[in-house]
């Protein structure tokens, strides 16, 4: 077997590892833990993204109706992540491998120093040959602060772990060029950079987990922007995490190919981090086109007009073009109150430097 990728991410969707009626798929996870185990003896670095503590919990404790959905959501995560963690551990002890449980919110990727205290403990972890299977911290994330879901997660932990490839497994084969259900529609093989296919993609959402194929897509695109491989597929069929990872192996999925060209880790953790903006600077139309050029500029007081909100040295702010649309975001050099002095200014250090652009 020639392995195409010695680092990866494996998302694992609720889908893959629940049967109909919501229980735990035990036969689908051990199948999947034997292959993941192959590979990690081949050397294959990996970390894993499992979903599905929901819908476990959910299975064991049945819905109340006394619960609301927060508390619903609180109680079946944490009984269902035991559940989960439980059988992962005592299925991957078959193989003699030892896994550790991360389980993260929103909130943890919001600074950086939060960022690299968390790419830090993965790392020891895969140092150690512990492989790293990680979920959201369901039990006690705030519903407004929650990932999209486990796809977005993935994304995250792909780039944060600089994965060759992340390997999003759901219980269908790929994107499809129609409905899945219509006989004539194919899977789309490889989606390259700026290829649209946003009219193929269905709104309807998974059963058991709280993903869809529109936010896997989004996802998909921008890690492969940042040179990332990613691949749809179906995780119910047989051997397929095995059969993706062999060269001489063509299987059913959907590839969204890697953008070339390296992008830095800080890079990496600023391209997510638009949620956790806290303010916004416009600059003029000159800037605006410096910044989206070809060649890598900082941003300079003097093309900068105005500065919106408050925000701290080191904060992720916006950067907005004359007319109010968004360029990208950027962590910023100084606080407000020194970017405000600075508006317009010549011969200054930058607000942000090009290292810290992530432009659109
Ligand atoms: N974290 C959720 C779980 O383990 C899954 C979220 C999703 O469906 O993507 O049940």
């Amino acid at each position: 077997m020639t392995l195409r990728f010695k680092r990866i991410a494996v998302k694992i969707g609720s889908n893959v590892l629940t049967r109909a009626d919501g229980t735990l798929d035990i036969t689908r996870m051990s199948a999947l833990v034997d292959q993941i185990s192959h590979l990690h003896k081949k050397g294959v670095e990996i970390v894993m993204v499992s979903s599905g503590a929901v819908a476990s919990g959910r299975s064991v404790m049945g819905i109340s109706k006394k619960l609301d959905i927060v508390e619903q959501r609180q109680l079946f995560s944490s009984v269902g992540q035991a559940k989960l963690i439980n059988h992962y551990y005592e299925l991957f002890r078959e193989h003699g491998i030892v896994v550790g449980q991360v389980l993260t919110t929103k909130e943890n990727f919001s600074s950086r120093r939060l960022y690299l205290n968390q790419r830090n403990c993965m790392r020891v972890m895969l140092e150690n040959n512990v492989i790293p299977i990680v979920n959201e911290n369901d039990a006690v994330s705030v519903s407004e602060l929650m990932f999209t879901d486990n796809d977005e997660l993935s994304g995250l932990i792909a780039s944060m772990m600089d994965m060759q490839a992340l390997i999003i497994l759901s219980n269908i084969d790929g994107i499809y060029n129609g409905s899945p259900t219509d006989p004539e529609s194919k899977v789309i093989m490889e989606i390259e950079k700026g290829q649209d296919v946003s009219d193929f993609i269905q709104s309807t959402k998974s059963t058991f987990g709280r993903g869809g194929m529109l936010t896997k897509t989004t996802i998909a695109r921008k890690i492969a922007d940042q040179g990332i491989d990613v691949i749809i597929a179906n995780g119910k069929r047989e051997n397929m995490l095995l059969q993706l990872l062999d060269k001489k192996v063509g299987v059913v999925s959907t590839h969204f190919i890697a953008s070339a060209g390296e992008v830095s880790s800080v890079k990496k953790w600023i391209a997510h981090s638009e949620g956790f903006a806290k303010g916004e600077i416009h600059v003029n139309e000159n800037a605006a086109k410096a910044l989206t050029g070809d060649k890598a500029v900082s941003l300079l007081p003097i093309g900068a007009i105005k500065i919106v909100g408050d925000f701290e040295k080191d904060d992720i702010v916006k950067i907005m073009d004359d007319a109010g649309h968004s360029l990208g975001i950027g962590k910023v050099q100084y606080d407000s109150e020194k970017a405000r002095e600075m508006l317009g200014k010549k011969n200054q250090k930058p607000l942000v430097h090009c290292d810290y652009l992530y432009l659109e």
